[in-house]
């Protein structure tokens, strides 16, 4: 029993272990799932920051020079000498120089009407300057491949101001100070994009180390919580109910040692009572006085009271383990013969008349001819005591269409049982429909006992009935004995 207890909380903390282990996947996977979801938005938010970074820098230069124009193309003299040196020419230098010096990052700038062949837009560029020109937002960008690489472009549109007009404001098609013609453009309109190219495997790989590191410590996270888990219930779950388990098994134990005890204590002057009672009828045979009545009257009780006490120690033994099928080859006519020597004279005390048909081709069955003696006796004695006056019982054995099983039919036409209560007769001490018409005298034992006993057997017990006019219990158990080898 104890082997059995710690199986069952062996098998309690499995399955907790299993579903922990369950949520645990669950929730990793959903983790996983969300954080690499995120990975992609998290590198874009960083490359767009720095790219953001580089093109107010990019600006502040632009505007610089775009300031300084004055200060370059006046000498000290206060004459006008152009210099060359304007923004859009000071920007892309300076462009070129960060591209050069930088790893894989580019830095330049496009325009609709390029000046020069360098000023030529790519796709992105293209796609970026028609969305700026269309009065989109002034920036533009996207994770793409550039030259067999990763990157993440990003282009920003450069508004005309007052000092680009000089160059590209109107009148259209006249040469400026630089010798290319004005373009015509007015204040405020698009005059071409900076266009910067960041490589992101760095950032990938950063955030990838990222994950892989936030993952590890969410499964440590979660291994530490299953353990913590496993732990208090051990502690202050499972062990507490152990002990209280062993104290009410200790209980439960003692008060079934004292029963079986008791029961057998029961048992042996009850076998005697029968034996003497059996003896004086013997000896007073031809009599058939008050006396005799009498003795009958305690033999007949004594039978009913001993087929209890003996339906109690095996209830005991069987709990306990301890009840054990010893097969032979039986003859089920000498099964019904001990069966009906003690209720014969039950059934004519009883007014009820009790019938025998034992098919003569039945052959003998490999069984435990006392198991199948308790079953029946447990049977024929229900039939009797669940028939009024006037009403009969008949058993009858024979072997079942296929062969196989030896059938044991017990019928009455007593009280009858209801339906809803065919589940419950089989069940330790229930009695549903005892006593509704008057006390019976019972244990709630008989059928338990029927049950486990043809369980052991290999076979099965089913129930027909209807309320007032009778039951009809069959048992069928294999020829071949038990499967298990009982
Ligand atoms: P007991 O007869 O000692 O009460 P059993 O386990 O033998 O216990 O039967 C359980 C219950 O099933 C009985 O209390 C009774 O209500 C019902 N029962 C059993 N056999 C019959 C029968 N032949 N006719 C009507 N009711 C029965």
């Amino acid at each position: 029993m104890q082997q059995g207890r710690k199986q069952t909380t062996r098998r309690l903390s499995l399955k907790l272990v299993a579903l922990v282990t369950v949520v645990v996947v669950v929730a990793a996977s959903a983790y996983v799932v969300w954080t690499q979801s995120r990975q992609s938005d998290a590198v874009e938010s960083k490359v767009l920051a720095e790219a953001r970074t580089l093109n107010t820098e990019m600006s502040a230069v632009w505007d610089y020079i775009d300031d300084s124009q004055g200060a370059i193309n006046y000498n000290s003299d206060g004459s006008y000498d152009f210099k060359g040196i304007y923004c859009s020419m000071a920007g892309k230098a300076i462009a070129q120089r960060f591209t050069n010096a930088s790893n894989n990052y580019v830095v330049r700038y496009v325009r609709e009407s390029p000046r020069t062949a360098t000023d030529e837009p790519d796709r992105f560029e293209q796609t970026a300057l028609n969305h700026f020109t269309v009065g989109g937002s002034s920036e533009y960008y996207e994770m793409t491949e550039y030259e067999g690489r990763s990157v993440f472009r990003y282009a920003s549109a450069l508004p005309v101001k007052r000092n680009c007009l000089s160059c590209h404001g109107e009148p259209a098609g006249v040469p400026d100070e630089t010798g290319f013609l004005r373009e015509g453009m007015k204040l405020g309109d698009v005059a071409g994009a900076v266009s910067i190219i960041i490589p992101v495997e760095s950032y990938v790989q950063e955030s990838q180390r990222e994950f892989e590191s936030s993952v590890a410590f969410f499964c440590l996270l979660a291994a530490a919580i299953v353990a913590a888990l496993l732990l208090a219930m051990r502690r202050w779950v499972s062990a507490p109910l152990e002990q209280a388990n062993r104290q009410l098994e200790n209980e439960s134990q003692q008060k079934s040692d004292f029963l079986a005890t008791m029961s057998h204590e029961l048992r042996t002057p009850l076998s005697s009572i029968i034996a003497f009672t059996d003896i004086w009828e013997k000896s007073h045979a031809a009599e058939d006085s008050d006396e005799r009545k009498l003795v009958e009257e305690i033999k007949q009780n004594s039978s009913v009271l001993l087929n209890m006490v003996n339906n109690t120690i095996d209830v005991a033994k069987l709990e306990a383990g301890r009840l054990s099928m010893q097969c032979s080859d039986v003859d089920m006519v000498d099964v019904v013969e001990a069966v009906f020597a003690v209720a014969e004279p039950l059934a004519i005390k009883e007014g009820v008349s009790l019938d025998r048909t034992v098919d003569p081709e039945m052959p003998f069955l490999h069984s435990d001819a006392e198991a199948l003696r308790k079953i029946m006796l447990n049977l024929v004695s229900n039939g009797l005591k669940y028939t009024p006056e006037g009403g009969s019982v008949q058993v009858s054995v024979r072997a079942s269409a296929d062969g196989r099983q030896a059938v044991m039919r017990v019928a009455d036409t007593g009280c009858g049982i209801r339906p809803d209560n065919f589940e419950a007769i089989f069940k330790k001490f229930d009695r549903p429909g005892a006593g509704e018409d008057g006390p019976i005298s019972g244990s709630g034992l008989g059928l338990f006992l029927v049950k486990s006993l043809t369980e052991k057997l290999g076979g099965t017990v089913g129930v027909e009935s209807e309320v007032g006019r009778g039951s009809v219990f069959t048992v069928c158990v294999p020829f071949d004995g038990p499967a298990t080898g009982e």
